[in-house]
């Protein structure tokens, strides 16, 4: 699917009448020649990378610059010629965003702990001083995530983890959807493969049982659409695997319980009609309630608009609806990216001269005031808290004593920040200052929280802790540890138990003699049979019996006495 170098260029034309052509082939020709027979993992010539990067960004209609500077985005990095090259062949412009993207390459947002505050920082300064920098490096990693299993596992794993820490956030607080949605599915895809093929699974079968239903639902809706006199255009798809998955966990479904898959977008000429085309479904079917929302009248930050509801359509199937005009869709989609497309036209039919007007979008400008904070501030993590950072809308950015960058869902507390830290903190975590100040560890975490956990030695989670995290990783070790807590118990009373047992017979309790009768007792290691005896499933007699058979080869085997301790319920003797 490689794109050629005048359907390239001819593509940019279509979109930009005034693109410099010779610009773009120069750039073409040059990176090509760069690069020349260097290799891909993947074993392509490494070429076809900066040309699929450059082919992205054409699909979102950017300028003859990005577009340039896409083609030589790897060339500082990865060939000989230098930036002094760049600006004598193609300007100080593109040079210059060449260079950017050239900075945030080297900077390590997951591994390095210690330096992600500081990273993250120089990525925020290299990306506002201009918007093309972040857009050539989206571009730039989805097409890296789209090609990610050539990479090696490890690799693979620190891209991945570092997208849906960064970069797909960061694509959606820049009002890209389609983009981050996209970022999130490759990288969830890697970081959770079990959790991607189960939810891969559940949507074939749901496809399998519901075939037709997309067309039958749009059908419905265009039809009383047409009755009503809205000229509308309806498109239904089916809910990426990533976007199903975080909504199982933050509603706490199961995959079986898991049928809302569907998602509908009716777009619409004039905002009234958005309003319209409402009452046509909310007078068709029942909406559900507690699931309208009016982005239109309050957008939110990042210039996004939309009505979103849910009704109970045909077959009784729930369909998520967002109601918008052509415009509205156009920055859903493309954000900063689209504001481009409309900055000549105000109705957005016209063609635009190429120059982004940055200022004209609120994303954009948010992310200058975030740059000027931070400019102010003289320590990173200064900055996170001073700017109640919302570029992670569904992540809260907290950090250790030390400056280690601990990132988390929203609505996470101190027992999932432990955890996250690791488990070993987790297990033993007995409480938390928060800023300095101790707290309850239920305390919902806010952005550039310092959380301290205190721990103690021979704390073991409660059991109820469960309920209260947040996190599926803490939760899974809460499990884990109660489960092993619960073992050491019965392990402990086993033990006292075959000790007094063995005592009266006149032997010495010794694992070695355990591990000796471990066939004949179908267990596996002596402290199996220990807890099995602690849990009251195995009888001390028959744990000596399997011991020492040849002791009592005739005696009838007694029966069990169970006598009741005061406190402690029923146990063989
Ligand atoms: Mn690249």
């Amino acid at each position: 699917m490689t794109t050629r170098q005048y359907e390239l260029v001819e593509r940019v034309l279509s979109y930009q009448p005034s693109a410099d052509e010779a610009l773009l082939n120069r750039a073409y020709v040059y990176a090509m020649k760069a690069h020349g027979n260097q290799k891909r993992a993947s074993g392509a010539p490494f070429f076809s990378h900066p040309l699929e990067v450059a082919a992205i960004l054409a699909e979102m209609r950017l300028d003859d610059a990005t577009i340039a500077t896409a083609l030589l985005h790897d060339i500082i990095e990865d060939t000989d010629t230098t930036r002094g090259e760049i600006d004598a062949l193609f300007g100080r412009e593109i040079g210059t965003l060449v260079d950017g993207l050239t900075k945030i390459k080297k900077l390590d947002l997951v591994t390095k702990k210690a330096e992600q505050a500081e990273n993250f920082r120089k990525l925020l300064l290299a990306i506002s001083s201009d918007i093309r920098v972040l857009l050539v490096k989206l571009a730039d990693r989805l097409h890296n995530m789209r090609t990610l299993g050539h990479m090696k596992p490890a690799k693979r794993k620190t891209i991945a983890q570092e997208t849906m820490d960064i970069y797909a956030p960061l694509a959606g607080r820049m009002g890209m959807q389609w983009l981050r949605e996209e970022l999130e599915d490759h990288a969830f895809r890697w970081l959770n493969p079990e959790g991607y093929a189960a939810v891969v699974d559940r949507l074939k079968m749901l496809r399998d049982r519901n075939q037709g239903l997309i067309e039958e639902i749009e059908s419905a809706l265009l039809k009383r659409l047409e009755e009503a006199k809205v000229h509308a255009i309806v498109a239904g798809r089916e809910k990426k695997p990533y976007a199903i998955w975080s909504k199982m966990e933050r509603k706490q479904i199961s995959l079986e319980q898991l049928s809302d898959i569907y998602a509908f977008r009716i777009v619409v000429d004039e905002v009234i009609d958005c309003y319209r085309a409402l009452a046509v479904v909310h007078t068709t079917w029942h909406a559900v309630p507690g699931r309208f929302k009016d982005y239109i009248s309050s957008p939110k930050q990042n210039d996004y608009q939309s009505i979103h509801t849910t009704v109970v359509g045909p077959r009784h199937q729930r369909a998520e609806l967002q109601i918008r005009t052509e415009r509205m869709h156009s920055v859903a989609e493309y954000g900063v990216a689209a504001h481009a497309l409309y900055k000549d036209n105000a109705n957005g039919t016209g063609p635009h001269n190429g120059v982004l007007p940055h200022h004209e979008s609120n994303a954009y400008r948010w992310l200058r005031h975030l740059v000027d904070m931070l400019l102010e501030g003289d320590n990173p993590e200064e900055f996170l808290e001073h700017t109640k950072l919302e570029l992670f809308q569904d992540q809260v950015f907290c950090f250790t004593p030390k400056g280690r960058l601990i990132a988390l869902p929203r609505g996470a507390n101190p027992i999932d920040f432990a955890y996250a830290v690791h488990t070993d903190i987790g297990n033993t975590c007995v409480g938390c200052k928060i800023n300095g100040r101790p707290m309850p560890l239920v305390t919902e975490l806010r952005n550039g929280d310092e959380v301290e956990i205190i721990t103690s030695e021979v704390q073991a989670p409660p059991s109820a802790w469960q309920n209260l995290a947040v996190t599926g990783k803490a939760r899974s070790a809460i499990r884990r540890a109660t489960r092993d807590a619960a073992r050491a118990q019965y392990g402990k009373l086993g033990r006292e138990i075959l000790e007094r047992a063995f005592s009266r017979r006149g032997k010495t309790f010794s694992e070695d003699a355990i591990a000796q009768a471990l066939a004949r007792l179908s267990q596996r290691t002596a402290e199996d049979v220990i807890a099995a005896v602690g849990r009251g499933e195995l009888a001390s007699a028959d744990v000596i019996k399997a011991a020492w058979p040849e002791d009592t080869p005739s005696e009838t085997p007694k029966r069990r006495r169970k006598v009741k301790r005061a406190d402690e319920g029923w146990f063989d003797l």
